[in-house]
């Protein structure tokens, strides 16, 4: 079911020769610059046709026929009053750890003093408005609300929307499509009255370009398939983005000291996402892997979506890697960049804080992705397809903006005023200078010739 890939002796997965080549690894052959072509005609239906255009796609689709957008109040108030009282009290917990690691990520103003009357300070200011895309298409998530709107509002975003796909059973008063009920009610939980029935590429046009229904947003954050991230790729710089998170990856990197059962039941756990989902095991030991292989087989049987689990297992994004020692299976983990990593080794702490790829990293038997994925406290919208070698996942600071706030008296300019003259002269730009020179037309005395 799952396919191997023995790197053992192999140069490429040596230490010499300047790095791993990533193409011997497993990764989906998820190509989001193909589904750009098939998002660019949706994206500029919406910029010019607006709501009318997120129906029709909508319909052709979701399968959903719509006459709005924006879901009714009385509708998120319904879902969070019907809503299963486990399933409130588990979302209430979410958000609570959630929100203690998010209020204390917020980063605060700073103010350095470059010189006597000479200040410049940082200050974090959050975006007015930003587009939240929830995912519900093969699965719905409303986890995925609590790990976008906890950190807009430990932000202090002023303006928040919620986007997800509407569900085909899920029908209302209005006769079409709402987004499921449990996404609807963790909306409500967390006190998000602006919330769209729209998925996919779609959505994010709907936020970036607006509606009638909609006012653009500055910023779009969220996970979702490969039509939301392509959709994210085409319409950055018109919107800001997280970074793209597509379909879900697990690497598991153990050694003999790992229970079977538990990698077996990790990489079927993100398997279980999506016909697209990677599980990775990266491993020294032979026996360690043979023991997973007849783990899967058992377990999945037993599992509820053995269809899309098989799919991922089986796809050339899964597998298992042997590798010659951990150090080498290090090197592999760090090529793959993850978007979770476990570490499930004797050592697994040491080996931990030496990872430099990954989205996040489960460190030792008792932190499985799932964890991470509710209840952790730590965010779960993080970076996939190897995006996690120069992005970070979701956090407050997606939501901030940093502005430097320049400040000098007419002295502390006058210190360094010919400085500024003779870098402007160099470049060739006189008119810097001259602005300057301007302010000391009087016959400041220049304190460093220009
Ligand atoms: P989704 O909401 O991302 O996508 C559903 C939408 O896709 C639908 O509304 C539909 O309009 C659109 N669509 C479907 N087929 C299309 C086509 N052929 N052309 C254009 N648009 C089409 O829901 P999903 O499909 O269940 O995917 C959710 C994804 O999010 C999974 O891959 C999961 O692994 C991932 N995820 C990632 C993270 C992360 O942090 N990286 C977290 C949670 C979930």
């Amino acid at each position: 079911m799952i396919s191997r890939i023995d790197l053992r002796g192999s140069a490429a997965a040596s230490d010499a020769g300047g790095g791993i080549d990533r193409d011997l690894l497993p990764r989906a052959e998820l190509d989001v610059e193909a589904a750009l072509e098939k998002v660019r005609p949706l994206c500029e239906d919406v910029r010019h046709r607006g709501t009318a255009a997120v129906i029709d796609i909508t319909q052709r689709f979701d399968g959903v026929t719509l006459e709005r957008l924006r879901v009714p109040g009385e509708a998120l108030r319904r879902a969070l009053d019907e809503l299963d009282p486990k399933v409130r009290a588990a979302l209430e917990e979410s958000v609570s750890r959630a929100r203690t690691v998010h209020r204390a990520q917020r980063r605060s103003d700073a103010t350095v003093r470059v010189v006597p009357g000479g200040t410049v300070t940082e200050r974090w200011v959050p975006v007015d408005r930003v587009g939240l895309y929830v995912p519900g298409g093969q699965a719905v998530y409303p986890s995925s609300v609590v790990m976008n709107v906890v950190p807009a509002q430990e932000a202090g975003v002023p303006s928040l929307a919620v986007s997800s796909p509407p569900q085909q059973d899920v029908p209302n008063a209005w006769g079409a499509g709402l987004p499921h009920p449990t996404i609807l009610a963790a909306c409500a939980l967390l006190g998000v009255d602006e919330v769209y029935a729209a998925g996919g590429a779609q959505a994010v046009a709907m936020f970036a370009y607006g509606t009638a229904e909609c006012a653009p947003v500055q910023l779009v954050t969220g996970p979702g398939n490969v039509y939301v991230a392509a959709a994210k790729r085409l319409l950055k710089g018109r919107i800001g983005i997280d970074a793209e998170a597509g379909p879900t990856e697990i690497a598991v990197l153990a050694d003999d000291t790992a229970d079977p059962a538990h990698v077996a039941a990790d990489l079927i756990s993100q398997a279980e996402h999506d016909e697209l989902a990677a599980a990775v095991l990266v491993t020294p030991s032979e026996r360690l892997a043979e023991a997973v292989e007849a783990e899967l087989k058992t377990q999945v049987a037993a599992t509820r979506h053995v269809a899309r689990i098989t799919a991922a297992l089986g796809g050339r994004q899964s597998g298992i890697v042997l590798v010659d020692d951990l150090e080498a299976g290090l090197r592999v983990v760090d090529a793959y960049a993850a978007e979770h990593l476990e570490i499930q080794t004797a050592d697994a702490a040491a080996l931990a804080a030496r990872v430099r790829n990954a989205g996040a990293v489960f460190v030792g038997p008792y932190a499985p992705v799932s964890l991470g994925d509710y209840c952790a406290g730590s965010n779960h919208v993080l970076p996939t397809g190897g995006c996690a070698c120069h992005s970070s996942g979701l956090s407050v600071q997606s939501f901030l903006k940093g502005i430097h706030v320049v400040d000098y008296s007419r002295d502390a300019l006058a210190e360094v005023a010919a400085h500024v003259v003779n870098l402007a002269e160099a470049e060739d730009l006189p008119a810097h200078g001259a602005a300057l020179k301007a302010r000391f037309a009087g016959g400041e005395p220049d304190r460093h010739s220009a």
